[in-house]
């Protein structure tokens, strides 16, 4: 079994993280999508909402899972039994901060990562570009699935 893991914070989920999560499901027997629980970093979205939005918004591929882990990264794989990380890579600037987290992880716990480079559809997009943009009423009905839309809608209008 091959499995592999999509780690990050998904708050929210964009279509960028699912073009990856979705080239990683062909690629592999198993995805698992790992959320982090960050206790110094309070999100727009507690974690159990990020992981039933990405659970609603991956349910079409049968062999993704989402799981939310805390601590380090390369226990959560050996936990799951994945060997490999998936990592999206957006510009050149992604690059340098990555590659330092590859070499320890591998170095940490024999973890390979594999990076993907984005779609170019989504290169400049990130969570909290989106957070940004919703915020102020601009449209990313592009950027995120129509749910993820609806929440951030919800979220941000609430006094
Ligand atoms: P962010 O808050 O920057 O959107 P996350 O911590 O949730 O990101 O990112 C998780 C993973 O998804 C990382 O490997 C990141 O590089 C990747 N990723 C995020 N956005 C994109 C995108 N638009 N295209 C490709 N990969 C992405």
């Amino acid at each position: 079994m091959r499995r592999a893991v999509c780690p990050g914070s998904f708050d929210p989920v964009t279509n960028g993280h699912l073009d990856i999560v979705g080239r990683a499901s062909r690629l592999f027997d198993e995805v698992i999508v790992g959320v982090l629980i960050n206790q110094s970093k309070s999100g727009l979205f507690t974690v159990e909402e990020r992981i039933d939005m990405l659970r609603e918004v991956t349910s079409s591929y049968d062999n993704v899972r989402v799981e939310s882990f805390r601590g380090l990264l390369v226990d959560f794989c050996r936990a799951q039994q994945a060997s490999v990380l998936i990592k999206g890579l957006r510009a050149v600037s992604d690059f340098d901060y990555e590659l330092q987290m590859a070499q320890m992880n591998i170095g940490l716990a024999g973890v390979e990562t594999l990076f993907m480079p984005t779609n170019p559809l989504y290169s400049f997009l990130s969570s909290s570009l989106v957070k940004d943009v919703a915020k102020w009423g601009g449209d990313v009905s592009a950027h995120v699935p129509e749910l993820v839309r609806e929440a951030l809608a919800t979220r941000l209008t609430q006094p």
